[in-house]
């Protein structure tokens, strides 16, 4: 019998962790690593903070757990209120939820009844963009636009229309600006295909994480989704699983577009790997229709309890009073501009993207061509693994590779210094330098 009980895709023997202080993680032979991507780029504000432990603990001696349907929590109205704030009122009801993949599950289910209570039942079809990731519950699988994650479950997926994610490295139009329009005009084509009046939402991540490693959308695009929404009576739904919680340097991605969603999905960050809490952010007119027909359907065990909301609040509290959403902005312009180096150092960086403290690293076979490493070769693994034998973590260890191209997300705690990022880089350079031999 084998003394490895535990069922994961790891690919290998992981190093046992032993503990965690700010940027960095030991394990428990001893060896310090930087947490280069945040675990999943969810610790946002660092391992260990005593604010956010300190925040538990006090949370822990009043109640830990308590049934939503039997009490409301303070905490879980202070929490909710403080992320209406954060949107600055784009979006005003709050549900919470345990993880990334429910909140976009509860997205879509809240589309759905919405629609259902307006007397439109038909509009139950999702649209979302190749290459995307939502999560690894069916019906955000079924949203997610990477299609061998969904096959063996195919049958039981709910399935979207999936529409091209733009591509500002690799696309054939002549400029950025005609790509974006071609995009959106094959966006439009699938909703009319489809048949507009079948579509209850479109789901898109404001800037691409473990799918497209820091892809970027322009201000053009997200107009464009939005109108298309408003033009086919659809909602926008963000998934900010991974972008928000001042990630890319406002409290949500979408704040950087000038336009609002619909509904938001949010995890990561919010809980920054101290406590599961996730939450669906939505208009209230949308849950005004749905509680005026009956409520919403939807929840689970753990939704919204004490602890989960306090380890939300004492987040946000840090982020704030640390200036996070400030050093995110000036530490990704000082990672970015040394990344920037590295791709003109190194052959096979074809492109660096991000933003914040979101940056992705496309690596090619070819750099004048574009031309990908092929998928077998695994580049994104090799220089993962390069990187960690040199005390680096950086993201993802098993990734959506084979789309086209590999890439790698460099995504440090929202706390970290330039000198932090000076070691980062220079780790990242030693990776690449061996990388290439
Ligand atoms: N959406 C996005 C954009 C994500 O990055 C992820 C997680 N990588 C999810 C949804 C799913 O979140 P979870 O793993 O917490 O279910």
């Amino acid at each position: 019998m084998s003394d490895n009980a535990l069922f994961y895709l790891t690919g290998g023997n992981m190093p046992l962790v032993s503990h965690a202080e700010g940027i960095y993680l030991w394990d428990t032979e001893g060896r310090r690593y930087i947490d280069g991507c945040s675990g999943a780029i969810t610790c946002n504000v660092g391992h260990n903070h005593p604010a956010v432990k300190q925040a538990m603990i006090d949370q822990l001696d009043w109640v830990a757990f308590s049934y939503r349907t039997q009490f409301e929590s303070q905490v879980a109205l202070d929490l909710a209120n403080r992320l209406v704030d954060l949107s600055a009122g784009d979006l005003e009801k709050v549900f919470f939820v345990g993880s990334g993949s429910e909140a976009v599950e509860s997205a879509m289910k809240l589309a759905c009844q919405y629609f259902v209570a307006q007397g439109q039942p038909e509009r139950s079809r999702f649209v979302s963009l190749s290459p995307s990731y939502h999560g690894s519950t069916l019906g955000a699988l079924g949203l997610t636009g990477y299609e061998p994650l969904e096959a063996p479950y195919r049958q039981i997926t709910l399935g979207s229309i999936k529409v091209p994610s733009p591509d500002l490295y690799r696309h054939e139009e002549d400029s950025v600006e005609a790509h974006i329009t071609a995009v959106l005009e094959e966006t439009e084509a699938a909703i009319l295909e489809a048949g507009p009046e079948t579509i209850a939402a479109i789901a898109l991540e404001p800037v691409g994480g473990a799918s497209t490693g820091g892809r970027m959308v322009t201000q053009e695009y997200m107009e464009g989704l939005r109108s298309l929404c408003d033009r086919y009576g659809c909602l926008l739904i963000m998934d900010e699983v991974l972008t928000g919680m001042g990630r890319t340097g406002t409290w949500f991605a979408y704040q950087h577009f000038g336009i609002a969603p619909d509904i938001l999905a949010l995890a990561k960050g919010l809980g920054s790997g101290y406590y599961p809490v996730a939450a669906m952010m939505a208009r209230e007119e949308l849950v005004d229709v749905v509680n005026s027909s009956g409520g919403f359907m939807h929840g689970h065990t753990y939704a919204g309890n004490p602890l989960a909301c306090a380890t939300g609040l004492a987040v946000i509290k840090v982020i704030d009073t640390e200036q996070l959403l400030g050093n995110a902005v000036e530490m990704g312009t000082y990672l970015r501009s040394h990344l920037d180096q590295l791709a003109e150092k190194y052959s096979c960086i074809g492109d660096v993207r991000g933003l914040g403290l979101l940056q992705g690293v496309e690596l090619v076979q070819d750099k004048t061509s574009k031309t990908p490493f092929p998928a077998e070769f695994n580049a994104f693994e090799k220089l993962t693994r390069l990187a960690r034998e040199r005390g680096l973590l950086i993201y993802p260890r098993r990734s959506l590779n084979g789309i086209k191209g590999d890439h790698v997300l460099i995504t440090p705690p929202l706390t970290v210094t330039a000198s932090d990022i000076d070691d980062i880089i220079a780790l990242l350079d030693q990776s690449l330098d061996a990388f290439e031999q």
